[in-house]
């Protein structure tokens, strides 16, 4: 069973690289136990949506 931030660097590892099938498993369980991770899950998904945006906006410019 992961902690916390175990959860928490596997979350956000798995924005830069694709998780292993038990990494993912674990990430999934610890997720779905734990309140905290989920929202801290969703905030990264969404900083990462609003950053990508702007990577975009500046490729167009260029
Ligand atoms: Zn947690």
């Amino acid at each position: 069973m992961l902690n916390c931030e175990q959860a928490a660097r596997l979350a956000s590892e798995g924005l830069d690289r694709p998780l292993t099938l038990k990494e993912r498993l674990a990430l999934r369980f610890h997720t779905l136990m734990c309140r905290g991770c989920r929202r801290y899950r969703r905030h990264l998904e969404i900083l990462r949506r609003i950053s990508r945006a702007y990577v975009k906006e500046d490729e167009r410019q260029a």
